[in-house]
């Protein structure tokens, strides 16, 4: 079994390139600062040393010369956020074989290996069955404005629909948010599916009126085959079903929660951390009045942050 030495000090990105060589076989060995990494990598000589830029103790360029100055024959990948040519010169200059930049797909790691160790058998193996069929990962924007929608010329570029995002990963439609952006995202799914029925999970963030608004007119909850499934924390002064069904009680609007036609579920969560099929998710509260969640998807394919509302400041003091 081939060896690689990932030296990173951010554990989020190592574990997910760990994943990545663990799933075509490989024995992965971890390093978190520039010193362990030299340390492990003259102790158990592997083929291959991914190795971040900017880390604690010895940086990359440290690594990349002191490793070339005493094993000759490993390949190092220097992974990096950063595209200055300066850095990438640096790095190959140290004795990087390659230099490649963040965001990392296994697509660009083989083939940076197939070019360095030829040697290495491809692994050809097919997939499993479930990740073949699952959907290729995506993310769309329907909604990106806060407050209240704001149609017109001045908001054609990026549209003028409030909160609502849509994520497609490991098999799973996650909706972050039903701002008024979720009615043409509805619209796209029955079109999509068709006379099929569909699963999909709506994460809510909290439950002021741009991330809640569009829920009554997304046309998915209307038809009886779909299964939905509302998580979300509860708000400050009531549960998150209370509030989801007052926003649709009469005098504001003809047909109430109850009778949405489709099998929605409404549950409250309790725990930080917790799954949407293989997708994990992460939430953390934002500063933002009321309860405001943020929330982390991390998928077979790679992750992101969801995290409207926050307001990174300390309160303005007034004198
Ligand atoms: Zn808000």
């Amino acid at each position: 079994m081939p060896r690689v030495l990932i030296i990173e000090d951010d554990a989020e990105s190592r574990r997910l390139i760990s994943d990545l060589f663990r799933r075509d076989d490989w024995n992965v060995l971890e390093a978190n600062d520039g010193d362990a990494g030299v340390e492990l990598a003259l102790r158990d000589r592997p083929e291959l040393i991914l190795c971040d830029l900017l880390m604690p103790k010895s940086n990359g360029f440290q690594v990349c010369r002191t490793i070339r100055e005493q094993l000759q024959p490993t390949k190092i990948i220097v992974v990096s956020g950063r595209d200055y040519r300066v850095d990438r010169t640096s790095a190959l200059q140290a004795g990087a074989d390659e230099y490649l930049l963040k965001p990392i797909t296994w697509e660009l790691l083989s083939s940076a290996i197939e070019r360095l160790l030829p040697e290495i058998p491809r692994r050809s193996r097919p997939k499993p069955a479930a990740e073949r069929e699952s959907t290729p990962a995506r993310i769309r924007f329907w909604g990106v404005r806060g407050s209240i929608p704001v149609p017109g010329k001045g908001t054609v570029r990026y549209g003028g629909n409030t909160s609502c995002v849509e994520v497609r990963a490991d098999g799973e439609i996650i909706i972050l948010d039903a701002g008024t952006g979720i009615r043409l995202l509805g619209l796209a799914l029955d079109k999509e599916f068709g006379p099929r029925s569909m699963k999909l999970t709506l994460l809510i963030s909290h439950t002021h009126w741009d991330h809640i608004q569009g829920l009554p007119f997304f046309s998915p909850a209307y038809n009886e085959k779909n299964v939905i499934r509302v998580l979300g924390y509860e708000g400050a002064r009531a549960g998150l079903a209370t509030i989801l069904a007052g926003q649709m009680e009469t005098p504001f609007f003809p047909v109430s929660l109850r009778e949405l036609p489709s099998h929605l579920a409404i549950e409250e969560l309790k725990e930080a951390e917790f799954q949407i099929g293989k997708v994990e998710v992460r939430s953390k509260f934002a500063n933002h009045p009321g309860i405001c969640a943020g929330y982390r998807l991390s998928a077979g394919s790679g992750s992101i942050a969801y995290f409207p509302d926050n307001e990174p400041y300390e309160p303005l003091k007034l004198r």
